[in-house]
């Protein structure tokens, strides 16, 4: 190699290292901001080289999946989570805004393409992206599992993430996924068009709820996320659940779109 080629590869070298430093922690804010949109890389099938026990071994940007120390989810009586009496500092500022929704493998997810507002925790304020269900419940109480749960993906400026997690048990039908079960008979692997969904339809139905640091509970699964999960259990009807279930792709279908608890790590 000539001096000059040698004197040139070191530069690369150098400015390689200096862009890789100055670059990566914009790569993994970036990264931070979001769910996979793919979930074709994972399942929910408990013993197999994709399944939940594995996810941090699929791609190394996954590992925290397996060794975090603050994995979601988890039982609500867990050492990590408080109880808030009411939901003061939780301030819902939700808009109707234009909206799609999206198969995503194990999941059906609405995403808000316009401004659909934020909440408020601590003064930070976290942005709607987008809401989508798992079932049964991710999240436990004592142990118990209930059969839906909804998670409202928020995000802010500087690529925190703040989730707000809802769980059912079975009884009246939820207004919210009424209005978008039409939507799903035709629904395939392109985002589809919902026009203007107001999540303000999204009920709470209570001013207390529990808070903790977790982590998102699909990969990359991301630590850092603010959990909110409300104290009451809203209902569901069995045919909601049914049809938001059969609606994943067939390849990808599975008894259960949880992952298991994260409590004892
Ligand atoms: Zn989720």
């Amino acid at each position: 190699m000539s001096e000059s080629l040698s004197f040139l590869c070191d530069r690369l070298l150098f400015v390689s290292i200096v862009l890789t430093i100055h670059f990566l922690p914009i790569c993994n804010a970036l990264q931070m901001e979001t769910e996979v949109a793919d979930e074709t890389a994972f399942t929910y099938e408990k013993g197999t080289s994709t399944g939940p026990e594995n996810w941090g071994k699929i791609n190394q940007q996954w590992r925290v999946c397996n060794n975090g120390r603050m994995q979601s989810p988890v039982d609500l009586l867990d050492g990590r989570v408080e109880i808030h009496p009411d939901l003061g500092e939780l301030k819902r500022d939700y808009k109707p805004a234009l909206a799609s929704v999206k198969n995503r493998g194990h999941d059906i997810a609405v995403i808000w393409k316009g401004n659909a507002g934020v909440i408020n925790i601590n003064g930070t304020a976290y942005k709607l992206t987008q809401c989508h269900w798992h079932s049964p419940s991710e999240h436990t109480f004592n142990g118990s599992r209930n059969k839906l749960e909804l998670h409202a993906v928020h995000s802010s400026s500087d690529g925190k993430i703040a989730v707000i997690g809802i769980t059912y048990k079975y009884g009246r039908p939820d207004r919210f996924l009424a209005k978008l079960i039409p939507h799903l008979n035709s629904l395939g692997h392109e985002e589809k068009d919902l026009g203007i969904i107001n999540p303000g339809e999204i009920k709470f139905g209570s001013r207390k709820y529990y808070r903790y640091i977790g982590s998102l509970t699909v990969p990359p699964c991301t630590e850092g996320v603010v959990w909110t999960i409300v104290h009451k259990v809203r209902t569901v009807s069995r045919d909601q659940v049914r049809i938001l279930r059969d609606a994943v792709h067939d390849a990808m279908r599975s008894d259960v779109s949880a992952r298991g608890l994260k409590s004892k790590l």
